[in-house]
């Protein structure tokens, strides 16, 4: 089935899963909004979009600002058209023990993934609804099961969770839906820094988780952005609500 085009706007797109996930949608026929901090930053995936034939552009906001967020999707809704498909990707580590954990890193990180997603949803909703169809996909983590030195991540990340389902039920009827991805161990930028925080050899640190999962490697940033298109697709209509671990094992 052919997909329609519509336009996508990815979080946090400048590397990463985001970059990934902007890659795999425009490659899907999506005309795709690149978003992270610096517009930028965000160029180089642009780049590679538009190398490959796809059509992006590239746009900046902090998702957690109120007034940047809606400057950005009405920036968007000019230059590619008004977006009906949302990836909630944009993501920071704040890690610490509890006891160590300042309020300005619970906060930051509550900041990024919370209200973020929930400014940029609330912003790009209603072109959905204009349109009786759209699709919100939010990356959480496995995290949100509890993970030692990440009390804000993996609370902010299982909130997103219990987000996603209300957005499942408040928006079904208007044609929209809104599903979570968990993903386990990826390697990207966000994990190398937590092998550098923890004082590991990257490619040891890589080694040693590819061992504790089923599957017996890394998950890598297309796996991902492959679970982001099966959710998006015309034909994933009735799978709303719900939240898949990507992670090379279950998770419960
Ligand atoms: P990454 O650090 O490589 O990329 C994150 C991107 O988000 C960066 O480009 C950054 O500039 C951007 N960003 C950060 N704060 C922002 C803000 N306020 N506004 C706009 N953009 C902002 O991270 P990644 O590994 O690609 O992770 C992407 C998402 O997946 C995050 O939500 C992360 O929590 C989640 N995740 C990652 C893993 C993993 O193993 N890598 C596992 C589970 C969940």
């Amino acid at each position: 089935m052919t997909q329609q085009q519509r336009t996508a706007v990815v979080t946090g797109a400048a590397r990463g899963i985001g970059a990934a996930t902007a890659v795999r949608l425009a490659a899907d026929g999506h005309r795709v909004a690149v978003l992270d901090l610096a517009e930028s930053a965000a160029k180089s995936t642009v780049e590679t979009i538009e190398a490959a034939g796809g059509t992006a552009a590239a746009f900046g906001a902090n998702v957690a600002d109120e007034a940047a967020v809606r400057d950005a999707v009405a920036a968007v809704t000019d230059r590619l058209g008004a977006p009906t498909i949302l990836v909630n990707n944009a993501g920071i580590t704040r890690d610490n023990l509890l006891f160590k954990m300042s309020a300005d890193d619970w906060d930051a990180v509550m900041g990024v993934h919370l209200r973020g997603s929930f400014l940029m949803t609330r912003a790009v909703q209603e072109h959905m609804v204009a349109a009786q169809w759209g699709r919100v996909v939010t990356l959480s983590s496995v995290s949100a099961l509890g993970n030692r030195g990440q009390a804000n991540y993996a609370a902010a990340k299982a909130g997103l969770q219990g987000f996603t389902k209300t957005l499942a039920v408040e928006l079904g009827k208007l044609g929209v839906t809104a599903n979570c991805i968990a993903p386990g161990f990826i390697a990207s930028e966000m994990t190398k820094a937590t092998a550098e925080r923890l004082g590991v050899d990257w490619e040891q640190f890589r080694a040693a988780r590819a061992k504790e999962i089923p599957v017996q490697r890394a998950g890598e940033v297309d796996d991902i952005a492959h679970t982001v298109s099966f959710f998006v697709d015309e034909r994933s209509s009735f799978v709303n609500g719900q939240v898949i671990y990507v992670a090379g094992g279950p998770r419960t």
